[in-house]
């Protein structure tokens, strides 16, 4: 165990816990109350997304709102036990200890197209661990781990701790801190532990830090050492420097088995319930993207043309050439009281009126930029004046 020290210069050290609503703990947002439910990967089961969206309609403002890191959000709440009965019945809040540090950003298309390794499993592993962990409910829940299944996807997005697969017989994998390969090591048990490690790492050199971006440049390297004691070098390639554009995953996709995933989008970012219900009833599974994207995976052929000529014209878009593939925005007035502007409205507005859209947009209503995307971004700002700001971040 390393003992605690003083933090160095540079880093911030917060006086109290963050505020991150979860499912137990909620939010009390200018629109009523605001819940939080963490899907490690993005992944849902049918069945818990029809009683997701059931409680939607039922408890709140009939919306899940899709979040920056594949979660879900449900505001407006009325009935905020009915809300949190609905969650635990359905599994998806497994421990209420434990329910803010689930907060896991895998490759969403792991398993089923491409990748080095199926993440699968070591997500399940590393959510098994935290929640088994009595320390892990001092992780803050802004802190963010990543599992890349070895195609660079999640690497990039900026996870305090994140595993890189290299290989998978046997599965090896780099360890990056705050961006920043550190070491490899080998096998599922070794890989969640040292996951784990950068995070009660973090606690042990700067106690009260939020995120490893946290640290100054003095204790982030500390951070790194502690990490890489028990890491064996990494293997630098060329193939780590190459980042590949990301392409929105909206549309019609062949699966290494054969069958058909769809990628799709919805305005805004909200999923409206009943849409969320028709989506439970194709009974297979999906996956939300950190990128608000929605995956209705394990398609037969027939069964994927039937979704797309019934749910399209319910609003879920599988054109991946719609502005909504490229735009995302935060509540902005009136549900946030922060907000300069009715961001959602604007946005709205914006779009009908067929003005342009950059590569990729996010809309807020304020400086703290709630909701930005990990990547390179431009960012539309709302002023005091009334007025947008456009700045590339
Ligand atoms: S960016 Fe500002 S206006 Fe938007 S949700 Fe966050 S605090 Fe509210």
């Amino acid at each position: 165990m390393t003992e605690a020290a003083e933090p160095a210069p540079g880093t911030a050290i917060r006086e109290s816990a963050d505020r991150c609503p979860g499912v137990f703990s909620t939010h009390e947002a200018k629109d009523g109350a605001l819940a939080r439910i963490r899907l490690p990967g993005g992944r849902i089961r049918a069945d818990q997304l029809t009683t997701l969206a059931q409680a939607a309609a039922a408890h709140a403002d009939g919306f899940l709102e899709l979040t920056a890191r594949g979660n879900l959000q449900l505001r407006g709440i009325t009935d905020v036990e009915a809300v949190a009965d609905a969650v635990v019945s359905a599994g998806l809040a497994p421990s209420s200890s434990h329910d803010k540090v689930r907060n896991i950003e895998v490759s969403p298309l792991t398993g089923r197209i491409g990748g080095v390794i199926d993440a699968g499993p070591l997500t399940a592993a590393l959510d098994d661990a935290l929640r088994a962990d009595p320390a892990a409910t001092s992780i803050s829940g802004r802190f963010l781990f990543g599992v890349d299944d070895g195609r660079g996807d999640i690497r990039r997005r900026g996870a305090d701790a994140c595993a890189v697969a290299r290989s998978a017989e046997p599965v090896v994998a780099d360890i990056l801190v705050g961006g920043v390969a550190v070491g490899s090591v080998g096998g599922v048990p070794g890989i969640v532990e040292a996951l784990i490690s950068v995070a009660a790492g973090l606690n042990a050199v700067a106690p009260g830090a939020w995120r490893v971006r946290d640290l100054g440049a003095e204790d982030r390297h500390r951070l790194e050492r502690l990490v890489a004691e028990n890491l064996a070098p990494t293997v630098e390639s060329d193939e780590d420097d190459v980042a590949a554009p990301v392409e929105p995953i909206v549309g019609w996709f062949d699966q290494d088995d054969g069958s058909v995933l769809l990628g799709s989008v919805v305005e805004l970012g909200r999923l409206p319930a009943r849409l969320a219900e028709f989506i439970g009833a194709v009974e297979s599974p999906v996956v939300f993207t950190p990128d608000r994207e929605i995956l209705i995976c394990d398609l037969g052929e027939g069964v994927a043309e039937t979704v797309v000529r019934v749910l399209a014209p319910m609003g879920l878009i599988f054109d991946a050439n719609s502005p909504w593939a490229r735009l995302s925005c935060c509540v902005g007035a009136p549900g946030c009281g922060s907000a300069n502007a009715p961001v959602r409205k604007d946005l709205l507005a914006h779009v009908e009126a067929g003005l342009p859209v950059g590569d990729r947009e996010h809309w807020v209503g304020c400086e703290r930029r709630c909701g930005s995307p990990a990547g390179t971004h431009l960012s539309v700002q709302a002023t005091p004046d009334g007025g947008y700001d456009r700045r590339r971040r």
